[in-house]
């Protein structure tokens, strides 16, 4: 079956999973020419095993609120593939969460850990809970409740999750707990954890400092820096934060942050003092409007960071949350790199704008993948029971995010007739990821 075939049975199978064949055409329309020169690919029909998950669990959460109620949430586990090692990727918990968004997810991060060059296969999972507005006993509860339920699917060599959207360092230790009391085992099942109690340094800058190192490689390739460049980063969290720092300490100017209820502008350009102010103003669920009144600047309700003049930009909140329109904005206003921070925050029209428009455009697989790479050097620590220094972790992190840029650089130039030293990171990423998994599927035969 070829992979336009393949694309068309996705597209009836899981027609009501947007999301999920969103992310499968992305792939699937940028891998032809490495599918072309490997025959045994088809006759394997590695790309139609690839796109069905091993399992998707699914399973009921009952837990108690504060008023002694019961609520009833779904839970998933979506174990896409493990030709590469135990699966591996993030729990997110957020109303939006469904099986077409952890499918698209799980799918991405495939590739991404086979990118890090690390023994980590794909999977992804979460819940629809929606963790805001509830109070501190509810997050535990509700963690606990959810752990009880995953820890029968998850064990160190088998499924390691970690966090995303919704679950940050305080709902792993929840769940770290939960698995500990049930299995009587002290292992690195969950990664992310506390420092001190098996979590790695620099787990919680990864994914954003991974992506600041991926964009100075970028930077590089074309004979520039991050000195002094405009930047607009979105969302406020994890990954957002830690960008808007790393682009900071290179002499960066971040002029935006933003959440679901707004963008926050500030012409000056954030600093140390702003950003820690900003990480306790989001670990204490206060608003980001806020700013204003310390620091000054403006707060756009209800807007997207996308309207003003930069040179890059960084989006770090969600799935598609730069559209078509948003990239005809920023082309206008002179934006000249993109480096997703999030996972799929283009839309598909959106990256063909700006990819027209020869933006360097590098997409979230490799360029977010700093996180799953420290998670994997976490899980490393776990099982040797000795830890690295934060220089170390550090350093190992700068060289991994070179080696994807590299690789990717050198897949573009091999496979894909760009001109005027545009570098096709996305078709490039797409193929070393998908080269890794394909083969170790063809040396396994039908298994996996
Ligand atoms: P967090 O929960 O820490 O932060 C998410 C941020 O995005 C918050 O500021 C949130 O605002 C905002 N946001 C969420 N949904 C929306 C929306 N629909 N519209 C506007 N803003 C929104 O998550 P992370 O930083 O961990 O993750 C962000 C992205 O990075 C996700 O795509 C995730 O999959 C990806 N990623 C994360 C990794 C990690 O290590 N954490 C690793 C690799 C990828 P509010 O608080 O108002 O909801």
């Amino acid at each position: 079956m070829s992979i336009s075939q393949a694309i068309e049975k996705v597209e009836a199978r899981y027609a009501h999973q947007p999301e999920f064949i969103q992310a499968v055409k992305e792939v699937a329309l940028t891998i032809a020419p490495l599918y072309d020169a490997h025959p045994e690919y088809e006759t394997l029909k590695v790309f139609e095993r690839l796109v069905e998950p091993d399992r998707v669990i699914c399973f009921r959460i009952n837990w108690e609120n504060d008023k002694g109620e019961i609520e009833v949430n779904r839970g998933w586990r979506v174990q896409f593939c493990n030709a590469l090692g135990p699966y591996k990727g993030g729990l997110r918990f957020h109303p939006t969460v469904n099986q077409s968004v952890l499918k698209f997810l799980g799918f991405e991060q495939i590739f991404k850990n086979a990118l890090t060059g690390l023994p980590i296969g794909g999977g992804k999972g979460g819940s629809d809970f929606d963790p805001k507005g509830k109070s501190e006993t509810e997050i535990r509860r509700f963690c606990y409740a959810f752990m009880r339920e995953l820890h029968h699917y998850v064990n160190k060599d088998i499924d390691v999750p970690a966090g995303d959207i919704g679950v940050g360092s305080r709902e792993v230790s929840y769940m770290y707990a939960m698995y500990k009391n049930l299995t009587r085992e002290s292992t690195g099942v969950i990664t992310g954890k506390g420092v001190g109690f098996g979590g790695s340094l620099m787990r919680t800058e990864a994914t954003g400092y991974g992506a600041v190192y991926f964009l100075e490689s970028m930077l590089a390739a074309q004979n520039e820096d991050i000195k002094g460049k405009k930047v607009l980063v979105s969302g406020a969290g994890n990954v957002s934060l830690h960008a808007a720092e790393k682009v900071c300490m290179l002499d960066g100017i971040v002029l935006t942050v933003s959440d679901s209820k707004g963008t926050l502008y500030d012409e000056k350009g954030l600093n140390q003092e702003k950003i820690d102010w900003l990480k306790k103003q989001k670990e204490q669920s206060k608003p980001l409007a806020e700013y204003v009144d310390v620091f000054g600047g403006e707060w756009l309700a209800g807007k997207k960071p996308w309207q003003f003049k930069a040179d890059i930009i960084i989006p770090s909140a969600t799935q598609n949350e730069v559209d078509e329109e948003d990239a005809k904005q920023l082309v206008e206003n002179g934006i000249r790199y993109v480096v997703e921070g999030a996972n799929m925050p283009l839309t598909a029209d959106a990256i063909d704008y700006i990819r027209l428009h020869h933006v360097h455009y590098a997409p979230g697989k490799a360029a977010n993948a700093g996180g799953v790479a420290v998670s994997a050097l976490e899980m490393s620590q776990n099982s040797v029971r000795q830890y690295k220094t934060h220089e170390q972790i550090d350093s190992r992190l700068k060289i991994i995010m070179k080696n994807i840029h590299d690789s990717a650089a050198e897949a573009s130039e091999e496979y894909c007739q760009t001109k005027d030293g545009y570098i096709d990171y996305m078709s490039g990423a797409n193929m070393v990821g998908f080269k890794r998994v394909a083969d170790a599927l063809v040396a396994y035969g039908i298994l996996n």
